[in-house]
Parts: structure tokens; sequence; C-alpha cells
């Protein structure tokens, strides 16, 4: 298992736009820390051509990289489709490469605080979430669409129709994200709210952060999941149709991160069943079916070399 500092040299912070109805994204609002996966991106819903990805930065730019990871292509043990005992420990940070199988094997594949994606890593079949009616500039995987446009018109006919705050998002995409957090709110704070890059589940793109249609960003609710239509619908139906809340209320100790009411993972339909019938939070749920070793213990925390 290989450890190693994190040095950023050079690194310019990209911040595409403000989350719409924020002030300053740096304002010290209840609301602002939870804000840290998706704010540096732009909130597009009305607006079908708008771009919404953060420039990768330039060569001018270009950070030391932190990762480099590669794929683990081995196929798909059998022993895959029942949990192991491997207990989860407690919340570190390592760079375990993530396992991402076969093609079939997209649904199995975990993203946290140990295991990271390279940075090469794109989804072999990104389109515009607009495929499944969404007026954005967001991207996710084609074999999401289905179920997506699905559940978009269950939501719409319950009377809570559901706009989408971010999708896809490539490394570099949340290299800037994550930086921008640790400069603003430092990294003790940032390491709970944002990912590092390679381990966001925004960088599969089977991750969908929602919001009301036409409303305001999810982060500026209290509970999005109580207090918007769409945030309660999810809630109550978006396992329905494959999609599972990655970062519940009250399970930090597992998950890692503060609770996240808007950010969603597509496992799909069978495999969301299964893990709202087991009662464990997505992370528990994959990591007992991860075929690559992770770390038996917590492992001490990374740090970023300040430039
Ligand atoms: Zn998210």
């Amino acid at each position: 298992m290989r450890r190693r500092a994190l040095t950023l040299v050079g690194m310019t912070v990209v911040v595409a736009a403000a989350v719409a109805g924020s002030t300053s994204p740096m304002a010290s609002t209840a609301h602002a820390a939870q804000a840290a996966k998706a704010l540096p991106v732009a909130v597009a819903i009305r607006t079908p051509s708008a771009t919404t990805r953060t420039p990768e930065p330039t060569a001018g730019d270009s950070p030391t990289l932190p990762l480099d990871v590669t794929y683990d292509l081995r196929p798909t043990p059998d022993a895959l489709a029942t949990a192991s005992p491997r207990p989860l420990p407690d919340c570190g940070y390592e760079d375990v490469p993530a396992w991402l199988g076969g093609p079939d094997d997209w649904a199995l594949t975990l993203v946290d605080t140990v295991y990271a994606l390279p940075d090469s890593y794109e989804p072999p079949d990104l389109v515009n979430a607009s495929q499944a009616g969404f007026a954005t500039g967001f991207d996710v995987r084609a074999l999401l669409i289905p179920d997506l446009t699905a559940m978009a018109a269950a939501a719409a006919d319950a009377g809570a129709p559901l706009g989408i705050a971010s999708g896809y998002r490539s490394y570099w995409t949340q290299y800037s994200t994550f930086n921008y957090w640790v400069y603003g709110e430092g990294y003790d704070t940032a390491i709970l709210d944002s990912a590092r890059p390679g381990h966001s589940e925004h960088q599969l793109g089977l991750a969908i952060d929602f919001m009301d249609l036409y409303g305001q960003a999810p982060w500026l609710y209290a509970d999005f999941a109580t207090e918007s239509a769409a945030g309660i619908w999810l809630a109550a139906h978006a396992a329905q149709y494959g999609f599972v809340m990655s970062y519940p209320a009250g399970r930090q100790a597992v998950t890692c991160y503060t609770y996240e009411p808007w950010h969603y993972r597509y496992v799909g339909r069978q495999a969301a069943r299964a893990i709202l019938a087991s009662g464990l939070t997505l992370r528990e749920w994959l990591w007992q079916r991860q075929p690559v070793p992770g770390p038996a213990a917590a492992a001490p925390t990374l740090r970023w070399t300040a430039p």
C-alpha cells in the first residue's frame, strides 16, 4: 500500500462560477461547508447549451500529480456477489487503486477516502444529462440515462421536479474543487466536506447532486432531504430507480463525510434495493465487495504540502 506526500506546485485554483444564491463562496454560512463537493461548478438548469465544467489547469499551472495509481482490471471474482467479513476500518486516507473490474462491474466500484481513481480515468460512455430530459451542461454515464429519465418523470408527476446541480467531474475539476476548500476553510474541515482528487464519486460519472428544478442550490437548505420537494421525494424514492444517498445523516463515522442529502450514487435498481435492505451505507456495503485489499486499519491522514 502506498502512501505519499501530496505536493502542490504552482497550483492555481480555478473556479468556474459561484453557486447560485451564494453571495460569497467563502461566506461562513451554516451551509457553506456542505457545499464543498460541488461549489466550484456552476448550477445550470435552464441553459442546455451551457458548459459548466471547470477548465483543466493549463500547462503553466500543472501541479505535481498527487496520484499515479493504475487500473486494476482483474476479472470479476465470483466472490464479488457476496459480502466478505472484512471489517470496515475507521475513516482513513489512503490511495489504494479503486477496483473497476469489467464493463459490467460499475455498480460495485468503491471510491471513497481510501480507494482512488487515477487522474486519467474518464467514464467510457459520458453523455449530457439532457438525454434524460434535464436542461443542464453536466454529463453522466449513458448507462444510467433510462433510470434517470424514469425517476425524473416520476418526481415531476409527484410535484417534485428534479434539477441537477452537479454530475461528472474530472479528476482535475475535483483537484480544483478540493484545493479551493483546503485554502478556504483549512484541510481538517475540507477533508470532511470534499473529496481529494481521485476520490470523488463524481469522477465515476455515476454520482449526481440533485436540486429542486428552478429552486435554490440544495446546500442552501438546512436539510434538503426534509425541506425541499425534490429532496423529500428523492429520500423516499430514489432507490427504486437505482440511486442511493451516499452520505446520509448521522453516518459520518462510516461514510467519512458530512451529511450530503443531495448527493446520490447510481448503482442500479438491484444493488440499490439490496443496500436499502441491508441497512448499511453505500460505502459499508461496497467495502465488503471490493476484491482489492484495503487497509486493515485506519491510515494516518495524508497532508497537503502548501506551495
Ligand atoms: Zn456530490
